[in-house]
């Protein structure tokens, strides 16, 4: 249960929301009252005149938002721990037909600016792939947040620089939800030209939101949709969540409610004396060290977590679907496990 927030079934919510739009006959390809209603729900949300996409799945939405803002000669510059390099099987350089991706470093999973502007700068001839986008995840692959401020620092980057300013938001309603701040403090304001908005981890069946707050980036989208066979043609059932999960803000609440099970996830956790906490737990994330009897222990119990994210070390992920209880009785497990094996 604590492997991934995609183990997680579909709320109530984004449920009920698909099954109200489950009437009669509706017309295909986003052409009908639910998707047009969930693109001004997410205008409202961000409080701007963004344009917007729904696509099946994050590797989709993040890899044609990278192509919409690339030529094949360009390159992406990211965490070396980003989705886009690690676990998109190579989606974003296939889909620009050959945008190379430029690592940099930073502490727990976050870009570190000095990072940026070396590899913009190492390099001004022909025969390098020219930066044009900044790419960065919130929240990171690590569980941790940008605040504002290094946002607004992020986009002053990418805006002296003249790169686009892409988020990759599988987990953005985690990062609204740490930061306690309105969406478009943490996007449009600080400079973020295109969200790819995740639907499916918050609660969602399927489905991402791709967001352009710079209009001019998303010419012809809907073709790079449709050619990567994005383009869904009962779109309501991917659209429909997002008007159900953003009216009655279920969509805020499953993501505080995933927090606040890390938090005291994380807790349980370093009740244990032989376990560390590698990274601080600010959205729905737990990464730790602990004993690799221990990792064995308990998954010969079956509690499922992945231990390949990131430094290898043990992730615990929680979501709309985590129960306080569920979380007590491995805190109580986990504590008799770590005895035994001394
Ligand atoms: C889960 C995730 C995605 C989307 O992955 P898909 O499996 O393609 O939907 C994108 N970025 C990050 C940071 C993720 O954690």
């Amino acid at each position: 249960m604590f492997a991934s927030d995609n183990y997680s079934g579909i709320c109530p919510t984004a449920w009920l929301a698909m099954e109200t739009a489950n009437q009669q006959f509706v017309n295909s390809y986003g052409d009908d009252k639910w998707t047009a209603k969930a693109c001004d729900a997410l205008r409202d949300f961000f409080e701007t005149d963004c344009q917007v996409f729904f696509v099946f799945n994050g590797t989709a939405a993040n890899s044609l938002a990278l192509a919409a803002l690339c030529r094949s000669y360009h390159s992406v510059i990211c965490h070396e721990m980003a989705h886009i390099e690690t676990d998109e099987c190579g989606a974003g350089e296939f889909f620009s037909n050959g945008t190379k991706i430029l690592l940099v470093p930073g502490e727990s999973g976050k870009i570190n600016p000095v990072e940026v502007t070396k590899t913009v700068q190492r390099r001004s001839d022909i025969h390098y792939p020219k930066p044009k986008v900044l790419s960065i995840t919130q929240a990171t692959e690590l569980g941790t947040l940008y605040s504002p401020d290094e946002l607004t620092q992020i986009g002053d980057l990418a805006r002296n620089h003249s790169m686009h300013l892409h988020m990759d938001g599988a987990r953005f309603a985690n990062a609204l939800a740490g930061l306690d701040v309105s969406p478009k403090e943490l996007t449009w304001q600080a400079g973020v030209d295109v969200l790819t908005f995740g639907g499916t981890k918050n609660g969602m069946a399927v489905g991402e939101a791709v967001v352009f707050f710079n209009r001019e980036l998303a010419t012809e989208f809907d073709y790079r949709c449709k050619q990567a066979g994005q383009l869904a043609s009962k779109m309501r059932y991917l659209s429909a969540p997002w008007v159900g999960m953003l009216e009655s803000g279920a969509l805020l609440q499953n993501a505080i409610h995933a927090n606040h099970c890390a938090q005291l996830l994380a807790k349980e956790l370093l009740s244990v004396p032989t376990i560390k906490l590698i990274h601080p737990v600010q959205s729905n994330a737990v990464f730790v060290q602990l004993p690799q009897s221990l990792v064995d222990a308990l998954q010969d119990n079956g509690w499922y977590f992945y231990t390949f994210i990131g430094s290898g070390h043990a992730r615990f992920m929680c979501s709309w679907q985590t129960s306080i209880n569920d979380i007590k009785t491995f805190g109580e497990e986990l504590r008799k496990l770590a005895q035994t094996g001394k």
